[in-house]
């Protein structure tokens, strides 16, 4: 990423205000492009500043991307090994990390040149550098080389992002210890690995170096796992981590962590300690606030780096913007692209029609991959809302059966008199391509949104979507009068 050629950049005019761009987007995540791709098709001169030497955040170089790919390495290698055709086949040696993390880096340049392409089509101006405020139109950009740009906008977006938290008291800067950005570059080869925290990001890496054959202690500060999810869909997650041998603790907190040169010991506030050659810290994250100088034009993040905005992404600074990890909640590269879009619409309109859909569905990257969208038995439960359940265990699709992905199954819950599908609940392979089946459905308003439509359609077959017929059917089966 170089500096815009033909700088200085010719100047936007609005209103009586003079400035070089019409809006600057902080920030090429997901985020970031969706905002600036959507201002670009409105007409807008947009730049964007990113610190990275590639575009495409932390979804694509450190997030979302590699820990995918890592995933779907991990999970065809234990098809491999699983399937009977090649049981006479050389076994393969065990792989390593490394070996994983090749696919991964294809994947993630692949992606970020594609991304860049998007930018230059769309002659959109990029800054490689840190960016902060100076004053609400005015954004410093520090190159790597020490020089400095001042660029001017309307607008400002901040799509900075978030990173991994990290306790100060724990010395992250020793070679055992890594965070999900840090982990990317582990040179040694674990037997046993420690990860501490069982929210996603923990449970997807727990998957990945159970697949590769280490050990793994899960630690996890809550009573279950990933408790947003359906108690059915992470009880099906808890036993299948059980059963694969990693070791889960629940309601633990880490006092703290010993490092040795071979590996580290996590010492618990419980007085147990669980030794492992290096451990990931996987407890939460922070919002890419503290470099922007946010005094500088009276903004306050909270205490998480969090910056508060209202339903057109803008914070209490009128011009000033700000969508994905950085806004919280739910912190998710699908989510941030649509605000960023979104956002863009509500600074070159005025407002903007569409909102974020309230129903975003949650896709789980672990062996076996989980998905959900919808209400969970529980809130329906909670809110007093009579519901059926419609179930189909994959080992009884055809499809399922002919690709040997028989663990799993899918959940339908849905309104016992209008037969409006309430939720919808996936565990096992691809549940988070067959979760969309049904949020078609769901997010049709009115009459359209009834789960009879899976028994009256015709689905290809075999196929995983037969799920959806059989799972309807059980659940109207248990209808009466
Ligand atoms: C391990 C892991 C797995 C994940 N898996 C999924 C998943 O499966 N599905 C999903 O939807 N989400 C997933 N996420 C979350 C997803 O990656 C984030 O929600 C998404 O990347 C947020 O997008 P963003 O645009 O807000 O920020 P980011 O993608 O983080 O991009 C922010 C960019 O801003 C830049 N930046 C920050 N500060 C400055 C500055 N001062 N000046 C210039 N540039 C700056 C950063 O360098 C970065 O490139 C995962 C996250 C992690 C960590």
């Amino acid at each position: 990423m170089t500096k815009p050629k033909n700088k200085p950049a010719p100047v936007a005019q609005t209103g009586s205000d003079t400035f070089q761009y019409d809006a600057i987007i902080i920030g090429t995540g997901p985020g970031g492009e969706g905002a600036a791709m959507n201002l670009s098709k409105s007409n807008k001169k947009v730049a964007v500043i990113e610190r990275q030497e590639s575009v495409g955040g932390g979804c694509v170089h450190w997030g979302t991307i590699p820990s995918k790919a890592l995933r779907h390495s991990v999970s065809r290698l234990i098809e491999y090994k699983a399937n009977p055709l090649y049981r006479f086949a050389e076994k393969p040696q065990r792989h390593t990390f490394q070996d994983i993390l090749n696919h991964a880096s294809t994947v993630i340049s692949k992606q970020s040149n594609l991304r860049s392409s998007f930018y230059e089509r769309n002659r959109i101006h990029l800054y490689q550098g840190n960016a902060s405020f100076v004053d609400q139109h005015t954004i410093k950009v520090e190159h790597i080389d020490g020089s400095q740009d001042l660029i001017t906008a309307r607008t400002i977006v901040i799509a900075t992002g978030s990173r991994p938290y990290r306790p100060p008291e724990v010395d992250f800067a020793h070679p055992r210890v890594y965070d999900s950005d840090t982990i990317l570059s582990l040179k040694h080869n674990p037997q046993r690995v420690l990860i501490y925290g069982a929210g996603v990001i923990g449970c997807e890496y727990a998957s990945i170096f159970k697949g590769l054959g280490a050990k793994v202690d899960l630690i996890n500060t809550r009573d279950r796992l990933l408790a947003f999810m359906d108690a059915e869909i992470s009880d099906a997650l808890s036993y299948h981590f059980w059963n694969s041998g990693i070791v889960i603790r629940h309601n633990e907190d880490f006092a703290r962590v010993e490092t040795r040169d071979d590996g580290v010991i996590l010492h618990l506030k419980s007085g147990k300690r669980v030794k492992a050659d290096c451990i990931l810290f996987a407890n939460g994250r922070t919002g890419n606030t503290n470099g922007l100088n946010l005094p500088a034009i009276n903004l306050k993040a909270d205490g998480r780096g969090q910056l508060k905005v209202n339903e057109n992404y803008q914070t209490e600074i009128d011009n000033v913007y700000a969508v994905g990890d950085v806004i919280g909640y739910p912190s998710l590269a699908s989510a941030a692209f649509d605000q960023g879009r979104i956002a863009a619409d509500a600074i070159a309109h005025g407002e903007c029609a569409d909102k974020l859909i309230i129903d975003i569905p949650a896709g789980i990257y672990t062996i076996p991959e989980m998905s959900s969208v919808g209400k969970t038995e529980q809130q329906l439960t909670a809110a007093k809302i009579p519901y059926e359940v419609g179930r189909a265990q994959f080992k009884h699709l055809a499809r399922a059966q002919i690709t040997g992905t028989e663990v799993g199954s899918l959940k339908l819950l849905f309104h016992v008199e209008t037969k409006e599908l309430l939720g919808v609940h996936c565990f096992g392979e691809r549940a988070s391509e067959i979760v969309h089946i049904g949020q078609a459905i769901m997010e049709q308003k009115g009459p359209g949104n009834n789960v009879e439509y899976f028994v009256n359609t015709t689905f290809n077959y075999p196929t995983m979507a037969e799920a959806y017929r059989v799972a309807a059917l059980n659940g109207l089966n248990r209808l009466f009068d």
